[in-house]
């Protein structure tokens, strides 16, 4: 039976639940619906804490959030976590919105801020106070290790835990008040102190900290913890699916006890995700904060960084992130994902919407010997091969021209079909030539010009006679090229999980100092009207994004998103050429 035959007429519905879902929290969530818990609502949230920029993970969280919400007909909510008056600011808030939204999300009117529930979270301390479910204590934090326990053995009962409703109610409104020094009172949960889930052994829900918030500035002297200030927001919210990575799972005993204690009648439930973690990278965020605010990064929009802002200005598209969310999953067990699967999804997507050119990313000039003097040419060159309807466009040819200096070898080596003296090889779009010689540098032995013949009769490229020619270069025209910058990335780190470096060793040891590298290009002159925050795919080098900000009219500066196969493998050849 299908599954819309089969949910209760009372369901409301604005999109049809799907047939197949895809994964387990989709499972739960359409299992809900059709027994009608919360009404057939879907209500999900993102909740970042503003203290940083989002990366790649918190990428993940966002389709998993919003995508949910989409498909079920719901709705996600955005909301500032911001409980923890250290850290947070607008910047951060700011550019949170704008990743969001630049993903592709739409939380329509439902953009929260935690801190705006203060009042009625201590409304609700107060609640769990009468009924007796919680008590002010004066055990320093220091000492509460040792009244926690370990899982094994129960606990010890604080010595404040049998405090008078009035007491706890009078000391509880004074530590709102400012009458005590920072930690030197808290209020805890009265739970279990024998559970195995340390969690739930009397757990802190407010603690003092005079500490300036963002936003409340010092109205406030207390503030929630993180496991009590969540499910309350959830519940305010009216949530329904509170998707969270897996770390949570073991509070989610305390979430569920805090809403059944505070009577919520539709509580929130939560539901757990492995997180993302990615190889050669680093996803914490006081991580990424050191790496910025030290100088080894130019910044939080880096392209060399995993933040949203970094893989933005790389040139990644939100297509190609939310298709790479999409081919990670969702599910219970932690991996290490490659980036090569990012940099597959956006080469998959850019082959067909990337208009081609040629570039050459490290010119040496090529004269071609029987080429009349002051003759240019044009030759039509096509702007993607993989789309018809993206035409045309003309490049100019002369006597002299720039190469690749990778594309001539004296003695090649095997399977080198490239420039060699005495063989032959066809410029793209132009003729077939012959390298009749070159010279060097004498102060530093590097080739510095390559001499060559071309074959009148093969306009185009094809031989007349139909004789073999392996190799096919790409070049521009030196008098008609325009000069770029092209920065090229590779891996920030020269570890695979930087994250976990052993104890005692800084993960700034491991950054790859070469992971940039800074080139002076020649460019074909169609690329002086590539308009900022454009991108290309050039002709055998890899996909390109004119620099939003760097970019200059007539002076393009180009980021290589990623190079054309085997990204990593390559550039790593690459970098020690
Ligand atoms: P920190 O780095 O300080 O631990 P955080 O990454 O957990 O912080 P939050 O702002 O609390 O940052 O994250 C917001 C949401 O994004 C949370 O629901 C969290 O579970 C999710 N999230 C964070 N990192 C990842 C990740 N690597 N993969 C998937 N989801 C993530
Ligand atoms: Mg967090």
């Amino acid at each position: 039976m299908s599954a819309s035959r089969r949910r209760d007429e009372h369901i409301k519905m604005t999109a049809p639940i799907p047939e197949a879902p895809s994964d387990f929290i989709r499972e739960i969530v359409q299992e809900d619906l059709r027994n009608g818990r919360y009404g057939g609502r879907v209500v999900t949230r993102f909740p970042p804490e503003p203290n940083g920029y989002l990366h790649i993970g918190h990428a993940k969280a966002v389709c998993v959030d919003f995508g949910v919400a989409m498909e079920f007909g719901g709705v996600c909510h955005l909301r500032m976590d911001d409980t923890n008056p250290a850290k947070e600011s607008m910047e951060f808030v700011e550019a949170i919105r704008r990743d969001v939204r630049w993903l592709g999300f739409d939380w329509g009117p439902h953009f929260y801020f935690s801190a705006d529930y203060f009042e009625r979270m201590y409304e609700c301390a107060v609640q769990l106070i009468r009924k007796r479910l919680a008590y002010v204590c004066d055990v320093p934090q220091e000492e509460w290790k040792h009244y926690r326990g370990i899982p094994t053995q129960p606990g010890k009962p604080s010595p404040y835990r049998n405090r008078s409703v009035e007491e706890n109610l009078d000391l509880f409104a004074r530590m709102r008040a400012g009458e005590f020094p920072d930690g030197a009172r808290c209020l805890r949960a009265l739970i279990d102190m024998a559970s195995p889930n340390l969690h739930l052994r009397d757990p802190v829900l407010y603690r003092i900290l005079r500490m300036p918030h963002y936003r409340t500035g010092d109205r406030w002297c207390i503030y929630p913890t993180y496991d009590f200030a969540h499910p309350l927001e959830d519940a305010f919210e009216g949530i329904t699916h509170s998707l969270c990575t897996l770390e949570f799972e073991v509070h989610r005993p305390l979430y569920d006890w805090l809403l059944q204690a505070l009577e919520f009648p539709e509580p929130p439930r939560q539901i757990e995700f492995a997180r993302l973690n990615v190889s050669y990278t680093v996803l914490s965020k006081r991580r990424l904060l050191e790496l910025v605010q030290g100088g080894f990064v130019n910044g939080w929009d880096d392209p060399r960084l995993p933040t949203i802002a970094g893989l933005r200005r790389r040139g990644y598209t939100p297509s190609a992130i939310r298709e790479f969310c999409r081919r990670v999953g969702v599910t219970k067990f932690d991996g290490l994902t490659d980036m090569a699967l990012l940099d597959f999804c956006i080469r998959d997507e850019l082959n067909m919407t990337a208009p081609r050119a040629m570039a050459v990313l490290d010119p040496v000039r090529l004269v071609i010997e029987n080429y009349p003097d002051g003759q240019v040419e044009e030759f039509e060159a096509v702007n993607n091969p993989e789309d018809a309807s993206m035409g045309v466009r003309p490049v100019p040819f002369c006597k002299t021209l720039y190469v690749e200096r990778e594309d001539f070898e004296e003695h090649p080596p095997k399977n080198f079909f490239r420039l060699v003296p005495g063989r032959e090889v066809r410029l793209r779009y132009a003729y077939l030539v012959t390298c009749t010689g070159f010279e060097r540098d004498p102060a530093t032995g590097r080739v510095c010009e390559i001499r060559c013949r071309y074959d009148p009769a093969s306009r185009g490229g094809n031989a007349p006679d139909g004789r073999r020619v392996k190799g096919t270069i790409h070049w521009v025209s030196a008098p008609h090229a325009l000069e770029a910058e092209i920065r090229l990335y590779d891996r920030l780190f020269l570890v695979e999980e930087p994250d976990n470096v052993p104890d005692g060793v800084d993960f700034k040891s491991t950054l790859n100092p070469e992971s940039l590298k800074t080139l002076r290009a020649m460019v074909e002159p169609s690329l002086a009207s590539a308009a900022p925050g454009s991108r290309y795919q050039f002709e055998r080098k890899g996909y390109f994004f004119a620099d939003p900000i760097d970019s200059r009219p007539g002076r393009p500066v180009f980021n290589r998103i990623v190079p054309l196969r085997d990204s990593w493998a390559k550039q790593a050849r690459n970098a020690n050429d």
